[in-house]
């Protein structure tokens, strides 16, 4: 395997399926059988999860809402979408640890680095819920925070899209796709990874970053085998 520990970040927006908004068991459950291929592995995985299916801070602010009060809604958010995770997995056989940024300790531990390093190595699946807990930031910025923190090799960012591409290409038919890219280059050629905080800091710890369709059948163990199917920024 190429990697022996990764931080994979899902969207809240992926969670949906093909529904408007909410949770889609069908594939929560297809995720399920994805992580297990590579839980399987020996892979350490830890996830962060984000919530923009049901909240989203900015979304609040936009129609009037506190926009602090908005952001922690949306963090509780990332809970909600990580306790559902957090069943999937555990009904497809792995074990997990669902830790909050946000105390709820009546359904998941608070976070602590240590503790959630030692079930990363006694193979327990590590969900890291409530991003950074707090406010103005998002669940790209806390997948890095906590990649740099446990040590991962890689944030695999799982999207609905392939990979980086030339221009957006949902808009721009000639949009070509990068099979790697340097973090200036992203840079450089104004291209949108993830938002800038994360960004940098994945650059300042050197985190390499990959882009791939997580809806694809295997393609969450192809990238842990090293098959570049997305983009990977490094
Ligand atoms: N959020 C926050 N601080 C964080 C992470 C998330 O305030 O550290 C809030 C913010 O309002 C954000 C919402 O939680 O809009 C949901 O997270 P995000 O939009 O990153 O989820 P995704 O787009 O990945 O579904």
């Amino acid at each position: 395997m190429k990697y022996k520990r990764i931080l994979l970040k899902l969207s809240g927006e992926a969670l949906m399926g093909e529904n408007q908004y909410g949770i889609d068991p069908q594939r929560l459950s297809e995720y399920a059988q994805e992580i297990k291929k590579i839980h399987a592995l020996g892979v350490e995985i830890a996830i962060v999860i984000g919530g923009g299916n049901i909240f989203r801070g900015v979304a609040g602010a936009s129609k009037g809402m506190d926009r602090v009060q908005g952001d922690y809604m949306g963090m509780l958010a990332t809970v909600i979408n990580g306790m559902a995770l957090q069943g999937a997995l555990e009904d497809a056989g792995m074990l997990t640890r669902l830790q909050t940024a946000l105390k709820i300790e009546e359904i998941a531990e608070p976070y602590i680095k240590r503790r959630a390093v030692r079930h990363l190595e006694k193979n327990r699946i590590v969900i890291f819920g409530a991003g950074t807990g707090n406010p103005y930031f998002t669940t790209d910025t806390a997948a890095v925070l906590r990649g740099v923190e446990i040590n991962a090799d890689v944030i695999l960012k799982g999207t609905r899209v392939d990979g980086v591409y030339t221009a957006d290409p949902e808009k721009d038919p000639n949009a070509v796709k990068y099979e790697s890219i340097t973090f200036t280059d992203v840079l450089a050629k104004g291209l949108n990874v993830m938002d800038t905080t994360a960004f940098t800091l994945s650059q300042e710890n050197q985190l390499p970053i990959v882009v791939f369709d997580m809806n694809k059948e295997n393609n969450l163990l192809k990238v842990c085998q090293g098959e570049n199917i997305g983009t990977t920024v490094y």
